[in-house]
Parts: C-alpha cells; sequence; structure tokens
C-alpha cells in the first residue's frame, strides 16, 4: 500500500512558497509546474500512477445520485390508475369487501413489483452499454506512450492531445501545435481558442487561460502534450457540475406519446365508468357498493396500466441486441429512428473497407514496379510489370521514394507472434512496409534523419509534409505525401534514373487514373531540399519547387460483409452512398466490388462546392460516391437529403464530422477509430467501425418498432374486450358474464406475462425484404385501431357465447363465470400468437412453436388458470368452480377459432392491400 502522505496533494495547493496559489497552474512556467507534480516530461512511471491512482481516486465525477432503490419502487405508484385503485381499496374495506381490498391491493403491489423489477434491468442493461464506450487517453509511462482509460489518468500524468479529443482532465500545457480547444462546455464560448504553454496572468479568467487545457473541453485542431494538474471532482468541470450524466433518461418520442395517449385512456375510462355507475344504479337499481366494485373492476380492465413500462422494456431488449451486433446506442431515441432509416451515408475507408491496405505497384518516372507480398509483413520483392525481378538497391528513384515514404510517416509496426500490425494509420503502416522491403531499417533512418518539424495529415488539404536534417547533401530536407492532384501541383520536376526532368502532367494523371481504376489507393511522394538552418517548415514552403518521386498504389479490399449488407439494404429500400476523401476512379471501382452498381453515379467534392442549392440537391439524391469530399460536404448532404424527407444514417470519426453527424437522424461514430468529438454527437457508436453493423442495427430498429406495435396490438383489444363484456352486460341488464374480482385477477395475470413476452419477439422473416416505414407514422395507425375494434368485438363474442351457452345447459353462475374467466385468457393467449408475426402469417411451425418467453409466459399463465379453477383457496377468494373437460376442450376451441378467424382477416386485408398499393 501507498501511504497518502507520500505523495503530493496536487488538488490542493502545494504549500511551498515557489508554487502557485490556488489552483493558478496557468501563471507557473511549465518546469516548474513539473517539479511542482513531481514529473518529469518523460511522464511517471506505471508504479507511481498506480500509487497515485490509489491516493486521488479515479478520473471521475461523482456519479449523480441516482434515485435510491426504495423511492423508485414508491414511484411506481405514482400513477392515476394506481391512486384510483388504491381509493378503492380502501372505499371497498371501509364497506365490508375485505377479500375484493385486497385482491386489489394485490394487483396493485404485482403491479409495483414487476414495474420495478423491469426497469432496473432496463437501467442496468443501459448502464453496462455505456461503459463499453469508456473514454481513452494517451499518456507517457515510464517513458513510453501508452493508452489508458481516461478514468486512470492521475496527477503528473504526461497527456497528448490531438484534434478530435476530449481532454479527459485539467492540463497545464507543455507543448501546443496550433492547438485549437471547444471550450464551450466549460465557458459557453463556442469559437475555439487558441492554446500555448505562455505562463498568463494568475488572476486571469477560465477562458483566458490559454495554457491550460481543461476536463471536459474538445481539441478541434493542432497537437499538444499536457501534464495534469487535477483529475475527477478537482477539475474545473468537476466544480461547475459535480453532477454529470445523472439520471438515465428511459424514454423516447414514441413512449412519450404513449404515455400521454395512456393518460387519455385513462381519463376517458374514468369518465365512462362514472356514466356507468350513474347508469347501473340508476336505471338498474344496482346497490351502490356493488356497483362501485363493477366499475372498478371496468377500469382495471378498461386501462392500460402496463403499456409504457412494456415498452421501455422493448426498447431495452432492442439497444441489448444492438450492443451484441456491435452497434451501441447512446441515446434511446435512435432505436426508434434506425427503424425509419432510409439513407445510409458510410464512410468508404475502414468501414466499407477492411482498412488493411498493402501497397501493390510504385510508378516512377521510368518504371512500373509490382511489389510482392501480403499484409504488412515486411516480405517480399520487387517485379517490374509483367518482367524481370528488380533489385530495389539499383533502382535510386524507389530508394529515394521508399526513404521518403518511412520518413513521412507516424505509424510504427510491431510483430505479433506470425502476424505484423500497425500502430497508427494503416496506409502508413504499408507504407513502412514497403520501405522494409525496399531495405531500409525504420529505426536507423529515424535516427540518422531526425525529424525537425512536420504538418500533420488534414483530411481538407489531403497532403502531410515533414522536414528532416540530413547526415549528407542536402542538409535539411522536406518530403510531402498526400493526394497526387494536390503533390502534382507543388511539383515543377519528377526524380528520374537519369536525373531530374520537367512533370509532364497530362502522363501522370493518365498514370493515377490507371491505378484508381482498378481501385487502388494513390499516394504521390514528393521531396523539397531546403538551405542548411531551416527549422521549420510552413504550408507555403512546400507548395511549390517540389521533385515528385512518384506514385503508389495500395490495396483495401472491400468488407465482405458489407457486400452482403449492402444487398440487404437494396432489398430493404434503403440506399447507401459512399463518402470518401479518395480518387473517384479508386471510390467508383470499390463501390463496384461492393455491389453498389455496376456504373454508380459519382461526384467530386470540387464539383459540389460549384454547384448551387438546386443541382447540390439533386447531384446529392442521385448520386452513390461522393469522392474527394471534405467533412464540410457531409454536412451540406445531410441537410440537402433531409430537404427531401429521407431519413438519414450518416458515419463519421474526425472532429470536422461532428456536425454533419449531430445533424443526421443517425450520427454513427466509429468506436475504433473514432474521436472523442465525433462519439459525442453521434447517437450510436460501432465498436467493430463495420459497415454491415450499421445494417444490423438498422435491422434491430425495424424490429423494436415492429414489437411496440405488437405490445400496442396485443394490449389495446385485450382491455377492449374485457371492458366491453362489463358494460354490455349492464347496458343489457344482464346477470354479469364476470365478477370485478375476477376482472382483476385475469388483468393481474396476463398483463404482464403475455404483453411483456413480445418485447423479446425476434425479427420477422421479412424485415429487411419490407420497403422503409414513413417517417412519423403514426404508431396508432388506421389499421391498428380497425384491429382494436375487431378483435375486442371477438372478445365479447366468445365471452357472451360461452356464458350463454354453460347457463343454457343448466350449469351454475359460478361455473359459468369461471368459463368465461378461462375463455378470456384462452382468447389472449390464442391472441397472442396472433400478433406475433405483423407482416405474415402465424400458422406456421415456427409461429406456432412461440419464442422460450412466449412459452414461459403461456405455462406461467396456464398454471396459474389451473390453479384458480381447481384450488380450494382460490375458489374461496374468487368464487371460481371446477370446470369439466369437455367444457376445458370447448374454450380452447373458442381460442381456435379466434386465431382462425384474425388470420383470415390478416390475409384479406393484406390481398387488399396489394390490390389497392
Ligand atoms: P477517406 O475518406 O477514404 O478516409 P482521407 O480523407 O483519409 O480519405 O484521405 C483522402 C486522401 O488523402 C487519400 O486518398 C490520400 O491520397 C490522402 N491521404 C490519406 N491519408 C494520408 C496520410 N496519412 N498522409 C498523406 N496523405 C494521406
Ligand atoms: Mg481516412
Amino acid at each position: 500500500m501507498h501511504k497518502t502522505s507520500e505523495v503530493l496533494d496536487v488538488n490542493r495547493p502545494p504549500a511551498s512558497p515557489d508554487v502557485a496559489p490556488d489552483s493558478a497552474w496557468h501563471a507557473l512556467a511549465p518546469d516548474a509546474v513539473l517539479d511542482a507534480l513531481r514529473t518529469t516530461i518523460d511522464g511517471l512511471s506505471e508504479r507511481e500512477a498506480t500509487g497515485r491512482l490509489e491516493a486521488y481516486g479515479p478520473n471521475r465525477l461523482p456519479q449523480g445520485t441516482s434515485r435510491s432503490p426504495l423511492a423508485r419502487f414508491l414511484l411506481q405508484f405514482h400513477n392515476l390508475l394506481i391512486y384510483v385503485l388504491l381509493a378503492a381499496a380502501g372505499l371497498a374495506a371501509a364497506m365490508g369487501h375485505g377479500t375484493d381490498a385486497l385482491v386489489i391491493l394485490a394487483v396493485t403491489l404485482i403491479n409495483a413489483i414487476i414495474g420495478f423489477v423491469q426497469e432496473g434491468r432496463a437501467e442496468k442493461a443501459l448502464d453496462a452499454i455505456r461503459a463499453m464506450i469508456d473514454p481513452h487517453a494517451s499518456v507517457i509511462r515510464d517513458g513510453r506512450r501508452v493508452t489508458v482509460g481516461a478514468d486512470a489518468v492521475v496527477p503528473g500524468d504526461i497527456l497528448m492531445l490531438e484534434a478530435g479529443d476530449r481532454v479527459p482532465a485539467d492540463l497545464r500545457l507543455l507543448r501546443a501545435r496550433s492547438l485549437r480547444v471547444d471550450e464551450a462546455t466549460l465557458t459557453g464560448e463556442s469559437v475555439p481558442v487558441d492554446k500555448s504553454v505562455q505562463s498568463v496572468d494568475a488572476g486571469a479568467a477560465l477562458g483566458d487561460r490559454l495554457s491550460m487545457a481543461f476536463s471536459g473541453t474538445f481539441v478541434t485542431g493542432g497537437q499538444g502534450i499536457g501534464v495534469v494538474v487535477a483529475t475527477g471532482a478537482a477539475t474545473e468541470l468537476g466544480r461547475i457540475s459535480t453532477m454529470i450524466g445523472a439520471v438515465t433518461q428511459l424514454t423516447t418520442p414514441l413512449i412519450r406519446q404513449m404515455d400521454r395517449f395512456a393518460r387519455q385512456i385513462t381519463i376517458a375510462v374514468l369518465g365512462i365508468s362514472a356514466l356507468v355507475f350513474a347508469y347501473a344504479t340508476l336505471a338498474r337499481a344496482y346497490d351502490l357498493d356493488e356497483a362501485f366494485m363493477v366499475v372498478v373492476g371496468l377500469a382495471v380492465a378498461a386501462i392500460p396500466e402496463g403499456l409504457p413500462a412494456v415498452m421501455t422494456v422493448t426498447l431495452a431488449v432492442g439497444v441489448q441486441r444492438m450492443a451484441r451486433r456491435n452497434a451501441i446506442v447512446r441515446r434511446l431515441p435512435a432505436v426508434e429512428t434506425l427503424g425509419s432509416v432510409s439513407v445510409i451515408c458510410s464512410d468508404k475507408t475502414g468501414t466499407l473497407t477492411r482498412n488493411e491496405m498493402t501497397v501493390s505497384m510504385v510508378v516512377t518516372a521510368d518504371r512500373e514496379i509490382e511489389v510482392e507480398g501480403a499484409g504488412y509483413a515486411p516480405t517480399g520483392g520487387f517485379r517490374i510489370k509483367a518482367g524481370a525481378p528488380l533489385d530495389p538497391a539499383s533502382d535510386p528513384v524507389l530508394v529515394d521514394l521508399s526513404l521518403a515514404a518511412l520518413l513521412c510517416n507516424d505509424a510504427h509496426l510491431r510483430q505479433r507472434g506470425e502476424d505484423w500490425l500497425v500502430d497508427g494509420d494503416p496506409m502508413e503502416g504499408a507504407l513502412l512496409s514497403l520501405a522494409i522491403k525496399a531495405g531500409h531499417e525504420p529505426t536507423a533512418v529515424r535516427t540518422s534523419f531526425p525529424r525537425l518539424d512536420e504538418i500533420p495529415f488534414d483530411s481538407r488539404h489531403r497532403y502531410m509534409a515533414t522536414l528532416h536534417a540530413g547526415n549528407a547533401q542536402p542538409p535539411v530536407v522536406a518530403y510531402v505525401k498526400g493526394a497526387p492532384e494536390r503533390i502534382f501541383a507543388m511539383c515543377s520536376h519528377v526524380a528520374a534514373l537519369d536525373g531530374e526532368r520537367p512533370l509532364d502532367h497530362r502522363l501522370w494523371h493518365n498514370r493515377i487514373d490507371a491505378l484508381a481504376e482498378s481501385g487502388q489507393r494513390v499516394i504521390a511522394i514528393a521531396r523539397r531540399p531546403l538551405e542548411a538552418g531551416t527549422q521549420e517548415i510552413s504550408p507555403a514552403e512546400v507548395a511549390q519547387n517540389l521533385t515528385l518521386l512518384g506514385l503508389v498504389g495500395l490495396i483495401d479490399p472491400p468488407r465482405q460483409e458489407a457486400v452482403a449488407a449492402i444487398a440487404e439494404c437494396k432489398a430493404a429500400g434503403i440506399s447507401v452512398k459512399m463518402i470518401t476523401g479518395d480518387h473517384a476512379a479508386t471510390a467508383r471501382a470499390i463501390a463496384r466490388q461492393l455491389g453498389l452498381g455496376d456504373d454508380p453515379k459519382s461526384v467530386t467534392g470540387q464539383e459540389l462546392d460549384g454547384m448551387d442549392d438546386a443541382s447540390f440537391r439533386r447531384h446529392a439524391l442521385e448520386a452513390t460516391v461522393f469522392a474527394r469530399t471534405s467533412p464540410e460536404h457531409k454536412l451540406r448532404l445531410v441537410e440537402a437529403l433531409q430537404l427531401d424527407g429521407s431519413i438519414i444514417a450518416m458515419t463519421g470519426d474526425g472532429v470536422n464530422d461532428a456536425p454533419a453527424l449531430k445533424r443526421a437522424d443517425v450520427g454513427v461514430a466509429m468506436g475504433g477509430k473514432g474521436t472523442e468529438a465525433a462519439k459525442e454527437a453521434s447517437e450510436m457508436v460501432l465498436a467493430d467501425d463495420n459497415f454491415a453493423s450499421i445494417v444490423a442495427a438498422v435491422r434491430e430498429g425495424r424490429t423494436v418498432y415492429d414489437n411496440l406495435s405488437k405490445v400496442i396490438a396485443w394490449t389495446l383489444p385485450t382491455n377492449g374486450g374485457e371492458a366491453a363484456t362489463i358494460i354490455l352486460a349492464i347496458l343489457f341488464g344482464l346477470t354479469l358474464p364476470i365478477t370485478p374480482v375476477q376482472i382483476l385477477w385475469v388483468n393481474m395475470i396476463t398483463a404482464v406475462t403475455l404483453g411483456l413476452t413480445l418485447a423479446f419477439e425476434p425479427t420477422e422473416p421479412g424485415a429487411m425484404r419490407r420497403p422503409v416505414r414513413p417517417a412519423r407514422q403514426a404508431l396508432l395507425s388506421g389499421r391498428l385501431l380497425w384491429r382494436i375494434l375487431f378483435v375486442s368485438a371477438l372478445m365479447v363474442a366468445g365471452t357472451f357465447g360461452i356464458y350463454t351457452w354453460a347457463t343454457s345447459r343448466g350449469l351454475s353462475v359460478e361455473t359459468a363465470r369461471t368459463m368465461v374467466v378461462n375463455t378470456l385468457v384462452v382468447l389472449e393467449i390464442f391472441y397472442l400468437f396472433s400478433v406475433r408475426y405483423v407482416h405474415g402469417t402465424s400458422l406456421t411451425w415456427q409461429g406456432l412453436l412461440g419464442t422460450r418467453a412466449v412459452l414461459a409466459g403461456v405455462a406461467t399463465v396456464v398454471g396459474a388458470q389451473l390453479a384458480f379453477t381447481y384450488l380450494p383457496p382460490m375458489q374461496a377468494v374468487f368464487g371460481s368452480r371446477p370446470v369439466s373437460l369437455g367444457d376445458g376442450m370447448a374454450i380452447v376451441a373458442v381460442g381456435v377459432a379466434l386465431l382462425v378467424i384474425v388470420e383470415a382477416e390478416k390475409r384479406l386485408a393484406a390481398a387488399w392491400g396489394a390490390r389497392h398499393a
């Protein structure tokens, strides 16, 4: 164990006089900060970090006090219907109906328990899913760069920042390169702030502490290194909000819609109940207390009290299923939206392709050279295209080009067993492998040509440059690599075996096209010698007089799963658009391989820039491939498609993608290569960066929507049938075919057991062969309303039919009522099987066998009904009587009849729909 006294308490101002007062780290010089925090630029040791983690606790804000279990349980009773029921129980007890009062109380209690358990399960599931996208941080420990969970960052850690990062703790900056930070979360200022390492005045306001980067803010550009000065609640963010991400939001537009609807029904039912009460006592001479109990039964039967809870569970089940398919939902409403997605705009590289790159061609002024080998393993030779093997050492241009590819590169190769892995950009990994094949040794080369300066890759400029000191002539060289058109514009000459020649643009553009048309990603590499003593490079310096060394063609095979997923989208009426920074010809070739059309229509970012809004919209709709685009185009694209009424899922990974991700109906961030900024802006995160996972999520989204409508389609008619039975009996002055306590029983036993099983329904077979559901289509469609009336009527007919049949044979009223209760339950069970398939027949083996949830639900209910019918204590409470085997069969036959009639209606409606479509 570490003793706390050994660890410096940095979250409080240190006592020594040479150190800043309360958190004035911004006013101190970097070295003073490092000293005060007992750390160096090489970072803490792992041991020290572990000790500090114990002393300061994890870098997390205290979780908002989520409601206590007791409070959550009591909240279950906070519901209009429950209040009515509790009042009714009180009244029933006062009027001497002790049993009735107890049954009513049991109903409310069971409701609350089930609601409590289900809600708790749903919340826990969502918490677990949230934990799957916990952020990471890049720190230096023991002199090496390592990735740790953001909650393991401790004061004194040296932390690296780059564009798209969410700053995980408060930092005093030690190095800042064009570092810009969006501090809106902290200061409300939406314009990003330029950071620097210069100390600022101790009294500076938060927004003016330019030498600091604060927890919870986002890096919008550049790079930086800082030392952690505060973590967790001690950060500035922790001071203003000690409760972030407090209580789970378990609601969505559909649930709110149903909540409202359930409340309207409740009020309407209470109104109707009052009328029925008046009618029963005044016109039908019921006793007051008898009428009262009838009305309570009616209210319980008609009010869909469990509906919102069951819908919440349905959503939570959907979220869990999506997570199992690598699609992690960050905002619950996305589960609904996913089901109606009509356009998926996807990045190409890494999402549609595998992002496992291999150099296959090098084109220099004199030669087209094929590169052998697969993956990142640096083994394989060179050969002249369709010709003899080539010794790389014999071709000085190839040697220079591969040297440049190695130096203008931030990736590292690592061998694990047989496999070679890349740390960093896969394309750069492939270039490293090329350099090693050509005879360079990365560590040695990097030491002899130290990097003096760099211009990092940016998807807007599409190139990267580095400046190196040489050990020979020329003394200083800039190496540049990037998109060929971009690099050609900077070049005046090209390196050849016999020296330099002027660059022939026409010839080289043809060479790009030839490589790109086979689906290869093309990179151009160039260099520029600079005067001795040059220490820095600017974009202006690399913009001209470069010497082209050659082109590199890389293959990045399409993901096989993506091919299948695209076919699935086509069947489901969803259009897929590919968005890439790559060359149009490359992108088109890959699109063809993916099955996006034989001659996919493409448009480039440059072409889009020159268009007015109308033609932009037309191209947005018609084109499949968007090439050489930058993130700004994504936003315009989403907006144009939304004007057309499309529901859009858009992928992204960089900080510049955030606006488009926010704007899209479903923003999809990459879990692997995505930045925190992109994840924060998204509704969903893909754990495997795979296009197929988006389609899987859409499929689950459609399933959730189906299941929600199934829950409604089952609940409302069964409630309606129960209620109508009572109302009709009173209206026509008949003996009640079912007593109030019995109605309470049916409700208690079926509402959750049977209705809830629909939350677990698997995807229907045709779910992805149906066209997209129109957005914002009301859940309560005309078709569903008709269904409710139709099935309610059938249930009334069934129950009255059984009752009349039983009494006409001289059976006692009690026995007849017992049969009615069983009939109601049997009808609900058979109707459940019908509802399981909205879009097809239920009369298949699969349909009749049901799911485990359905079978368990049915078994529970059947067991309960047997007890209700045959156990003496139950008979005492509910006034039930045993039913003969023959009568039992008759009841089941009524259930079968209902299933057949509803299936026939389904088929007729489908035929009618097909004829009128
Ligand atoms: P994508 O949308 O396919 O990921 P990018 O925006 O990453 O496209 O890249 C666009 C182009 O920029 C690529 O075709 C390539 O020519 C160039 N490029 C990509 N990565 C780098 C890099 N690390 N260094 C230099 N150029 C790059
Ligand atoms: Mg890329």
